[in-house]
């Protein structure tokens, strides 16, 4: 990329406006190569394009890296909406730093409030539209906690297929399998309203909990608590595919 002046870097990176970003800069909070860099006007090179990592820098002590676009994935925790504006719980971005914030990342597809796991945000809006349109058929694994105890035809049942009341065609299970009896892991590769807890409510029992592990390739790391989040790398990025 081609040089840019350290005001903008840190603007372009969520720190604010251009004149808070000056002002930062100039009271000595930033640091590159373990160096204050105290001139705003300074230029430096930031690095990759491609949403991989590139100029490392400090803010008040804080490693950062440059990254063109931001991809984050969330372990959303259960009790959180993913809404700006939520009805009535906490909404997931209140769990992310103020720079994702300030650089408009949105949730890529949403997951009910009592929904756990792999939550994907960005502000990269051709990324957002990719994966949540449901033309990619990108399958979605879910482990989910039933009412009821269940044998291995209640999952035969979902993947050939339900009948959900707006839907003009059955919607199948692209695949479930049977992990105890009141436990399934069921993939499936549309994105609908409420889509699980409806075909397990179409085939008769109902849905008591609900977790996401996996999205593409992409499992949700497994060390991340819930509530906690991290930057998705190049090797990630490439796994959802
Ligand atoms: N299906 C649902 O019913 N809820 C979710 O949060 C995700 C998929």
């Amino acid at each position: 990329m081609r040089p840019m002046q350290l005001e903008r870097l840190l603007h372009a990176q969520g720190f604010g406006s251009r004149k808070d970003c000056r002002a930062l800069i100039r009271a000595g909070y930033v640091s590159i190569a373990g160096e204050v860099c105290d001139d705003p006007n300074a230029d430096f090179d930031p690095g990759r394009r491609d949403g991989s990592p590139g100029l490392e820098f400090t803010v008040d002590d804080q490693p950062w890296r440059f990254r063109a676009q931001a991809y984050v994935v969330l372990h959303k925790p259960a009790g959180y909406e993913c809404s700006q504006k939520p009805t009535f719980h906490p909404s997931v971005f209140t769990l992310l730093p103020p720079q994702l914030l300030t650089r408009g990342v949105q949730c890529v597809g949403r997951l009910d409030q009592d929904t756990t796991g792999l939550l994907l945000l960005s502000d990269d809006g051709q990324f957002i539209h990719q994966w949540s349109s449901g033309k990619k058929r990108t399958p979605k694994v879910y482990e989910v906690t039933l009412k009821h105890a269940v044998e291995q035809d209640f999952a035969d049942q979902l993947v050939a297929g339900v009948e959900l009341h707006d839907e003009p065609a059955p919607i199948a299970a692209a695949a479930c399998e049977l992990v105890g009896p009141i436990t399934l892991r069921l993939t499936i590769c549309e994105g609908k309203y409420h889509q699980v807890k409806r075909m397990v409510g179409a085939a008769g029992n109902r849905v008591e909990a609900l977790h996401r592990s996996r999205v593409g390739g992409l499992e949700l790391p497994a060390e991340l608590a819930p509530g906690q989040w991290r930057w998705l790398e190049a090797e990630d990025l490439a796994r959802l595919a």
